[in-house]
């Protein structure tokens, strides 16, 4: 076991001897589609004005995890990010760190076709866009919004814009889009996307998720070597979530996310802020530390290094979704920042 940090230790290290280097940043918990995994069809209640990170917070913040605490990668998500007015300013100002950390977005694609050029000009490097079928009736049921083609727009969008490589996410639901793995796969290839399956997890705000019922990582890769050859990733996978496969030689890869029944927990480099200030050290954290509330009260730059690498110190060993002791985070996947 790694000694306890001190205010001078520079990384976010846990007791187990995890470096925390990709930070994920929630810019808002609102979003413009209602997917069934993720939140009812009326919404949630959002944060409230005052509760969020204004732009130079957000800013400062990311700022200290630069330059104190080792992030060498930054990952903006929500809700949906580019439904944040500031996103382009904030991007720009975080491309303007030294040393500058790698920047990339998970989006529903939804206005990234028009936000794309902005964003990489800004300093964007990628985005990851979620994509869960093919058929836009289904996309309208899944998602409750009748926007497939603005999706498919962002994509090509953001390929156009120099994005590259796109990254697809796609959830499998049973009984509703469980049938598509291989033509998600010959979609991503005939654009030159790269595609990962995520496995769905227990973060709806609705708690509907049924262990018994989900679509597995094995499901996907039968279904997928019905039509194609699978071939081990000879890459380095290192904290990546996704495990890779090569797809009919290569070079071009599918991943498959299965953070429910192969975790990756034991290689995890990730910490989070949520967008009204809450360090959280894991999806899963039962439990954030409120660095708002200090960066409002006058805390310096160390202070909140400090209280984040105090946070990070406590990280669980995995999320224990099997366990009989489970308890769902009380914040949905939307509010945590997926
Ligand atoms: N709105 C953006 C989007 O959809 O990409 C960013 C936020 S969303 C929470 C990030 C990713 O989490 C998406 O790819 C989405 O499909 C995925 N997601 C949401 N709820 C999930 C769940 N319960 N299990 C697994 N993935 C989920
Ligand atoms: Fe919005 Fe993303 Fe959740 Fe869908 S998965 S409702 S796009 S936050």
């Amino acid at each position: 076991m790694t000694a306890a940090p001190t205010t001078t230790d520079g990384v976010l290290v846990d007791r187990y001897g995890r470096v925390a280097r990709d930070l994920r940043v929630s810019l808002t918990d609102k979003c413009n589609l209602r997917c069934t995994y993720c939140m009812p069809a009326e919404g949630l209640p959002w944060l409230a004005g005052p509760q969020l990170l204004d732009d130079d917070e957000i800013v400062r913040l990311i700022r200290v995890a630069v330059h104190r605490l080792g992030v060498t990668e930054v990952r903006f998500t929500g809700g949906e990010p580019l439904i944040r007015p500031g996103l382009a300013r904030i991007v720009g100002a975080v491309a303007a760190l030294e040393p500058r950390p790698r920047i990339s977005l998970t989006t529903n694609g939804i206005g990234l076709d028009r936000l794309a050029p902005t964003l990489r000009a800004a300093g964007l490097d990628r985005v990851n866009v979620s994509l869960d079928t093919l058929d836009p009736a289904r996309f309208a049921a899944l998602t409750r919004r009748d926007r497939h083609a603005d999706v498919l727009a962002g994509m090509a969008g953001a390929a156009a814009a120099g994005l590259a490589p796109v990254k697809l996410n796609a959830v499998l639901m049973r009984g509703v889009n469980d049938d598509e793995a291989p033509a998600l796969l010959r979609f991503a290839l005939a654009h030159g996307y790269e595609l990962r399956f995520i496995e769905q997890m227990p973060l709806d705000a609705q708690h509907g998720w049924d262990r018994s019922t989900m679509v597995v990582a094995d499901e996907i890769l039968a279904a997928l070597r019905a039509e194609f050859t699978l071939t081990a990733d000879p890459g380095e996978r290192g904290a990546a979530p996704a495990e890779t496969w090569l797809v009919d030689g290569g070079p071009a890869r599918v991943g498959v996310i299965a953070s429910v029944t192969r975790p990756f927990c034991g290689d995890c480099d990730r910490t989070r802020l949520t967008a009204d200030g809450q360090v959280r050290n894991c999806l899963f954290a039962t439990e954030e530390s409120d660095l708002r509330a200090a960066l409002r009260a006058g805390a310096d730059d160390e202070e909140l290094a400090r209280r984040w690498r105090a946070a990070m110190w406590g990280k669980r060993a995995g999320h224990g979704i099997d366990d009989p002791t489970f308890l769902q985070p009380a914040r949905p996947m939307s509010a945590i920042g997926g």
